[in-house]
């Protein structure tokens, strides 16, 4: 079995290693990520300088590769004959934060199970629901958990899934939800500081929005101290709102007013 892992933490991540160490007995884990974090950069790709391959010792000594490039590129380079091929799998995480509701637009830990899928391959992303330094744990046995299961079933085409674990002690994860993307978003203020010439700067910040109160979301898995499993689709047309748009009229080609 191959496996091919990677985050957006980057490779001296602790929720990486915590993934590896969980994934080994399964087979062999190819373990490609970012030189250095990259948290919430989305699904950027290199597609303008050289992206360079360097190979790593990994902390449990077996050896990694860092890139100077996105979560997405891992994935590329990952299933490229350049490193023997098609994988079984493609894991992403164990990121440390949750990615819950719009997050998962953000996040380059999600991005890079979705390129698992672009490339038709079973993906799925798995993130402690905490910013603090955390015990990864019950996430990677979890992770082992889905690897198995994903092997066995699959997944359907242009289908991922995103997974969220909350951040308490295994004994406490009262079981599983499956859940929607909830609508977790934030207020995405924008602070204009000072800095010590008198220059402007600023800084994106944001406090998370209420989520909605939807009981079958990610969010609300969380808060009920379960592990949330959030089916994905790279299709994003709106089925509504393309029945409704030919009641708008408009017409091609139509005289200018
Ligand atoms: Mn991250």
């Amino acid at each position: 079995m191959k496996i091919l892992i990677t985050n957006d933490d980057g490779i001296r991540a602790p929720g990486l290693m915590a993934l590896r160490a969980a994934l080994l007995p399964l087979g062999e884990v190819l373990t490609i990520a970012p030189e250095r974090p990259r948290s919430a950069c989305g699904h950027a790709i290199t597609l303008h300088k050289p992206l360079r391959l360097m190979p790593v010792e990994l902390p449990d000594g077996g050896r990694g590769f860092a890139i100077n490039g996105f979560p997405a590129d891992c994935i590329a380079l990952g299933v490229s004959e350049h490193l023997g091929g098609r994988p079984d799998i493609i894991i992403s995480g164990i990121n440390l934060g949750p990615n819950l509701g719009v997050d998962m637009t953000y996040s380059g830990t999600v991005a890079a199970a979705r390129e698992g899928a672009i490339c038709g391959l079973p993906s799925f992303a798995i993130s402690v629901a905490s910013y603090e330094a955390c015990d990864f744990r019950p996430a990677a046995e979890f992770a082992y958990n889905l690897a198995r299961a994903v092997l066995e079933r699959g997944l359907p085409p242009g289908a991922f899934l995103n997974v969220n674990v909350p951040p308490i002690p295994s004994s406490e994860i009262r079981g599983v939800m499956y859940t929607r993307q909830s609508r977790i978003r934030y207020s995405n203020r924008i602070e204009r500081r000072t800095d010590p010439r008198g220059g402007s700067y600023y800084w994106l910040t944001g406090d998370r929005l209420d989520h909605g109160g939807q009981p079958d979301a990610d969010g609300e898995a969380i808060e009920q101290n379960h592990i949330s499993v959030t089916p994905v689709r790279l299709d994003l047309t709106d089925e509504t709102l393309l029945a409704d748009l030919p009641s708008w009229n408009l017409r091609w080609p139509d005289k200018v007013r």
